[in-house]
């Protein structure tokens, strides 16, 4: 990252990178964040593109870069490839970019209770999401994907590449409600980065409920593939 700003005094260029699996409540927290400070969010689940995938993604996370402070690169990241892949790519193009990781901790030993909640969030999700439709394709098949990434997943190592490229890591929880998840990720975000907030009213307990409710009741994806 770029040393010549001080990281008290960082306003802009962050990419918030979770790391999770499907139903961690990735989409959900970026919503809620867009919400409440207007910053830019952009789904890997929304390329329609079949080559080049993650240019593509870390292209539009760039792009968006020019006009918002913050951007959520909304993907689950959770290989270390992919996460060196987004890392080099956007740093080419925005060279002050530092990078903010939203780590859904998950211990082998927790998972069964991860399996749990996020089987739970995305069958009751049903079809309103654009690639994983639980209401019409089998369960078992959504499972599957699920067990997929869950076996892939590959815990961020600070202490190595590419996790050590890490600005700030934010360590949240897939078994609790994303209303508590996004209370650690702003409290962190504030302290770490308060030129970030300047002029900004920050959000109370209210405005955050309000923020987690729109993002779970109101929001439809703009696109279905399939
Ligand atoms: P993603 O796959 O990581 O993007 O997960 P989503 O954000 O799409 O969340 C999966 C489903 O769980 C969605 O239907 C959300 O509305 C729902 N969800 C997210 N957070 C919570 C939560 O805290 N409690 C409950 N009950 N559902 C949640
Ligand atoms: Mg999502």
């Amino acid at each position: 990252s770029n040393g010549a700003v001080q990281t008290k005094d960082v306003a802009n260029s962050i990419v918030l990178v979770p790391i999770a699996t499907i139903g961690c409540g990735k989409t959900t927290l970026a919503l809620a964040l867009v919400k409440l400070f207007g910053w830019g969010h952009f789904q890997n689940d929304n390329v329609t593109v079949k080559k080049g995938r993650p240019q593509f993604f870390a292209d539009s996370i760039s792009s968006l870069l020019t006009t918002n402070p913050v951007v959520v690169a909304d993907r689950n990241n959770h290989q270390k490839r992919e996460r060196d892949q987004l890392i080099n790519d956007v740093s080419r193009s925005v060279t002050d970019a530092r990078f903010v990781a939203l780590h859904y901790v998950h211990d082998r030993s927790n998972y069964d209770d991860i399996r749990k909640a996020t089987r739970e969030r995305v069958l009751a999700r049903g079809d309103n999401h654009q690639t994983i439709q639980a209401g019409s394709k089998g369960q078992d098949e959504i499972l599957e994907i699920m067990e997929g990434f869950m076996h892939r997943f590959q815990p961020l190592d600070p202490t190595d590449a590419p996790d050590d490229q890490f600005d700030l890591v934010i360590d949240i929880d897939p078994t609790v409600s994303s209303r508590e998840n996004l209370e650690v990720i702003i409290s962190k975000m504030y302290e770490t980065y308060p030129a970030l907030f300047k002029g900004t009213e920050m959000p109370n307990d209210t405005d955050l409920d309000d923020a987690i409710d729109w993002a779970m009741n109101d929001y439809r994806p703009d696109i279905k593939m399939d």
